[in-house]
């Protein structure tokens, strides 16, 4: 069953983060002091010498997707019988990044799209018009980390520090949405915010920190939450670590997930596309988005709250027995962590 052949990736790669001694090393001491524009460089270096699979598609794990694609067909996935979803994200990393949002979000109104912004909390001034704007926008606002040091899960000790001043944005930002900077992950520890869904896992990327995937083209539940892995590669990959001028890699990408009716789930920074022509190329993802036909255009937290109600064991239990229990203590056990 490709229920079966799925959960296993999910439990390999969900739960797993072990910073080497160069990590540690290089967050500590060697991060704060670089600028982005040298990180970048080096970057490029070291993944310049890495292959990749140009379609972003590890073929371990095509055999158990396309198992499920008879199940994904007749699951009824997403609402109104769409056959796939769309759900546009952006990390904001810093404070000229912050301030190009508006920029953004003119370019997607005019394709018809709303998106959610991921905002570090304790890093930058984080000015209230352009919020609003968000907002008038139809879009959302989730947490992006804590201060985006890159340290976040260096112990379980740093975690539970930060977890109250990171509920605390939850609540100040009225955000039920948490990405972890850099997309490190430790999905248990993670059931300790105060969150509808998380999306720091990926389908498949063999260029983060932390590489590797989950394999699932579909959201999933994952304790207490649902986990929106992203899909196609990020605009920092595509753009700096393989260089790329067009956005080849994201049509093939994107057309392989529709076709398997799953989950288009995109990770853009306002910090990158506002450099060179990086707009215009996202433009351009959005105009090819614009022509796929029965696919369901979400906010992520409309997509975590349809999932939940469509899939969470605990809710379709509680909905029958009119119950009232409390999720938030539910910890993280691995056998309901549950694929399509
Ligand atoms: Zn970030």
């Amino acid at each position: 069953m490709a229920d079966r052949v799925l959960r296993k990736f999910y439990l390999e790669e969900q739960f797993r983060l072990d910073f080497s001694l160069k990590q540690r090393l290089y967050y500590t001491f060697l991060r704060p002091i670089l600028s982005r524009n040298l990180r970048r460089k080096l970057q490029g270096r070291v993944n310049a010498k890495r292959s990749y699979r140009e379609n972003f598609i590890n073929a371990e794990f095509v055999d158990a997707i396309q198992m499920a694609h008879t199940d994904a067909r007749s699951l009824d996935l997403f609402p109104s019988a769409n056959t796939s979803a769309i759900v546009l994200t952006h990390d904001v990393e810093d404070e000229e990044g912050f301030r190009f949002i508006p920029r953004v979000l003119e370019l997607e109104r005019r394709y018809n799209f709303k998106s959610s912004w991921n905002i570090v909390p304790y890093k930058y001034g984080i000015d209230k018009g352009i919020l609003n704007a968000i907002h008038q926008a139809g879009g959302e606002i989730g947490i992006h980390g804590y201060n985006h040091d890159g340290k976040l899960y260096f112990s379980r000790k740093i975690f539970h520090e930060r977890v109250p001043h990171i509920n605390r944005a939850l609540k100040e930002y009225g955000a039920v949405g948490f990405r972890s900077p850099m997309v490190h992950r430790n999905l248990r520890w993670l059931q300790q915010l105060d969150i509808q869904y998380d999306a720091s896992c990926f389908d498949y990327d063999p260029f983060q920190p932390f590489p590797g995937g989950t394999g699932s083209i579909w959201p999933f539940i994952a304790g207490k939450f649902v986990e929106l892995p992203y899909t196609i590669p990020q605009d920092h990959t595509l753009f700096y670590v393989l260089r790329q001028n067009d956005i080849t890699i994201w049509k093939k990408k994107v057309d392989w997930v529709c076709q398997n009716h799953g989950m288009v789930l995109a990770l853009t920074h306002p910090d990158y596309l506002l450099q060179g022509s990086h707009l215009r190329l996202y433009e351009g993802l959005l105009d090819f988005l614009s022509g796929i036909h029965r696919s369901w255009r979400c906010l992520p937290k409309e997509m975590a709250q349809w999932w939940t109600g469509k899939f969470d064991p605990q809710v379709s239990r509680s909905t029958r027995h009119a119950s009232t229990s409390n999720t938030s203590d539910t910890p993280l056990d691995p056998r309901k962590v549950e694929s399509t």
